[in-house]
């Protein structure tokens, strides 16, 4: 009799993601920036497996971001999801738009029971997206996984003069020059670290580039 072996299920999953992600993409995205630039130039020229974190990740935060999508495509007159916004050669696709207002509204989980103001790097993504869709006003809106009473969800206003759109959209067009660079070059030292920033370097902890980051940034204080 011969024993049967069990397909990999989980493991097709993980596959699945790989295929997805290692497809080329084409033009900038402004996700690429919203969180370790000189991370997303590792993944880049050095991919490594996908893990079950990740798969883990990728699972919850999708159900949940497309059930609250749903509840709010119910009224289509007035919202408008993953829409479309561009910048030059840079694009981005906001959560939930209100049409009426001219307002993204930005959708996060935490694994948290509470949150008293947005996080910054969430709130510059946020910022980002209004810059391209010139809004004055946005919202995040955050649901706290661990808190399982009545007030497990916040919704935190934003508003940008229209300096502050001009000055972002020139952040954004700097930032994406600087990871284009880094790219072209295939050079990891080129791109922003976020080992010193306070609202990111929680990234550094359980990232598989530590090590070489490490490496640059004792070259890089050497030279
Ligand atoms: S160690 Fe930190 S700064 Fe370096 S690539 Fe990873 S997340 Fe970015």
């Amino acid at each position: 009799m011969t024993t049967e072996v069990d397909p990999d299920y989980i493991g097709m999953m993980r596959e699945t993601m790989e295929g997805w992600y290692s497809k080329p993409r084409k033009g900038w995205h402004v996700t690429d920036i919203a969180l370790c630039p000189r991370q997303r130039v590792f993944k880049q020229i050095d991919p490594l497996p996908i893990t079950d974190k990740e798969l883990n990740m990728y699972s919850s935060g999708k159900g949940i971001h497309e059930a609250v999508q749903h509840l709010f495509m119910s009224n289509p007159g007035m919202f408008e999801k993953e829409k479309y916004v561009e910048y030059g050669d840079i694009v981005g696709s906001i959560d939930i738009f209100d049409k009426k207002r001219n307002s993204p509204l930005e959708f996060k989980t935490l694994r948290s029971s509470k949150i008293d103001k947005p996080k910054s790097f969430q709130e510059e993504q946020l910022r980002y997206y209004m810059a391209m869709q010139n809004s004055h006003t946005g919202y995040m809106i955050y649901q706290c996984l661990m808190n399982f009473g009545n007030d497990a969800w916040r919704q935190f206003k934003v508003t940008m003069t229209e300096e502050q759109r001009r000055d972002q959209l020139e952040k954004l067009a700097r930032e994406i020059k600087a990871l284009a660079y880094a790219m072209e070059n295939k050079d990891p030292s080129l791109a922003r670290g976020v080992y010193s920033d306070e609202g990111l370097s929680w990234m550094c902890e359980d990232c598989p580039y530590t090590k070489e980051c490490m490496q640059m940034r004792k070259a890089g204080a050497a030279a």
